[in-house]
C-alpha cells in the first residue's frame, strides 16, 4: 500500500513488497541506478538530515527508513518512551529530498519471531555491547534485513554510534555484503551537545550538565597531546571530569583502539600507540542516557572526530 504525505511531498512505503516495488521499477527504468540508504529510528534531527544529503550528494536515489527497532532494545530500556513523530519526520524528509521513505510497522518487519540473528563478536565485548547486552543482535539483525530489502550500493551511518560503525562494517566485510559503509560526522549543537533523538528528554538542568560529555572530550583531545600520560591516566581524567557534573550517572567512560575496540595497556604511554584510539562516553542523566565519542591518533596528532 502506497500513501502519501500530507505534505504530498515525500512517497512513503509502509511494505516490504511496495518498497521493492518501486525499487524494482526504478531500477528497470536505469540499470545503473545508485541507491544510498539511511537507516534510522526517526524522530528526526540535523545528524539524521546530514546522513541525508551526503546520500543525495553521492546517489541517484536516497531510501530513508524509519524503524524503532524493538529487537535492539533491552528489558527495561527506552523502547517505550522513545520518542515518535510521524508526520515531524516526513516534513524533514521531504524537505531534504528523501526519493523513498520505508516505514514499517513492527509486524511487517517480524510477522513471526525471528530464528535467525546476525551475531557480531569481537567489536561488540566492550562500552554498549557490555551494558546493553543484545543491543547489537538485534542491531545486525535489522540492519541485515533493512540490507537485504533496499539493497543499496552505499549505507551512511553516523560517528555518533562509533561502535556501531564498527559492528555494521565488520558485518559486511565478514559476510561480504556488496555495500559501501560510509561513516559520516558527528553533528553537534552550537554548545557541543551531539544531536539525539534523545536529548528532548533532558530537563533544562540536565541538558546544562550534560555539556560535560562533549566538554570531556575537548578536553581529552588535549591530554592525549601529552606524550607522558598513560591510557590509564587519561582514563582516570575522563572519569573525574565527568563526574564533575553532579547529575552525571557514567555508563562508562573508556579509551579504546578504533576501530578494533580492544583494550590497550593502561600503562602504555599515549605517545607510544600507533593506531587511533576512541575515548566513549555513555552518562546517564536521570532516566536518559547519552553517549558521545572522539577519536584520535595521539602519536600523529589526527582528529578523526569534530568536538
Ligand atoms: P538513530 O535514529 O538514533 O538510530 O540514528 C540513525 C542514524 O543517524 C545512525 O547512523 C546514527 O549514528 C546517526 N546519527 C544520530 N545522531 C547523529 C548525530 N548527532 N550526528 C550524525 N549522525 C547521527
Amino acid at each position: 500500500m502506497t500513501t502519501t504525505s500530507p505534505a504530498d511531498l515525500v512517497t512513503v512505503c509502509r511494505t516490504i513488497d511496495d518498497l521493492k516495488q518501486k525499487l524494482q521499477q526504478l531500477r528497470w527504468a536505469n540499470a545503473a541506478l545508485t541507491v544510498g540508504f539511511v537507516p534510522t529510528m526517526g524522530y528526526l534531527h540535523e545528524g539524521h538530515a546530514s546522513l541525508l544529503r551526503r546520500s543525495k550528494r553521492e546517489n541517484d536515489i536516497t531510501v530513508l527508513s524509519i524503524f524503532v527497532n524493538p529487537l535492539q532494545f533491552g528489558p527495561g530500556e527506552d523502547l517505550d518512551r522513545y520518542p515518535r513523530d510521524e508526520q515531524r519526520d516526513l516534513l524533514i524528509a521531504a524537505e531534504v529530498g528523501a526519493d523513498l521513505v520505508f516505514m514499517p510497522s513492527v509486524q511487517e518487519m517480524y510477522p513471526v519471531k525471528p530464528q535467525t540473528t546476525v551475531l557480531v563478536s569481537g567489536v561488540t565485548e566492550r562500552l554498549c555491547g557490555a551494558s546493553r547486552p543484545g543491543h547489537f543482535d538485534g542491531v545486525g539483525t535489522v540492519v541485515s534485513k533493512l540490507f537485504n530489502i533496499v539493497q543499496p550500493r552505499r549505507a551512511y551511518f553516523g560517528m555518533k554510534d562509533a561502535q556501531q560503525v564498527a559492528v555494521i562494517t565488520t558485518m559486511v566485510n565478514d559476510l561480504n555484503m556488496p555495500i559501501e559503509i560510509v561513516p559520516c560526522p558527528t553533528v553537534r549543537e552550537a554548545d557541543g551537545l551531539a544531536l539525539s533523538s534523545r536529548n528532548k528528554y533532558l530537563s533544562p538542568e540536565e541538558r546544562s550538565q550534560a555539556l560535560i560529555l562533549s566538554a570531556t572530550l575537548r578536553q581529552a583531545r588535549e591530554w592525549m597531546r601529552k606524550p607522558d600520560l598513560t591510557v590509564q591516566e587519561l582514563t582516570s581524567r575522563i572519569h573525574a571530569s565527568i563526574a564533575s557534573a553532579p547529575m552525571a550517572v557514567i555508563d562508562y567512560a573508556e579509551v579504546l583502539y578504533y576501530p578494533s575496540l580492544e583494550q590497550p595497556d593502561g600503562e602504555q604511554l599515549l605517545s607510544g600507540l600507533e593506531q587511533p584510539l576512541i575515548v566513549a562516553l555513555a552518562v546517564k542523566f536521570g532516566a536518559t542516557r547519552l553517549i558521545d565519542n572522539m577519536i584520535m591518533n595521539p602519536a600523529k596528532g589526527e582528529i578523526s572526530s569534530h568536538v
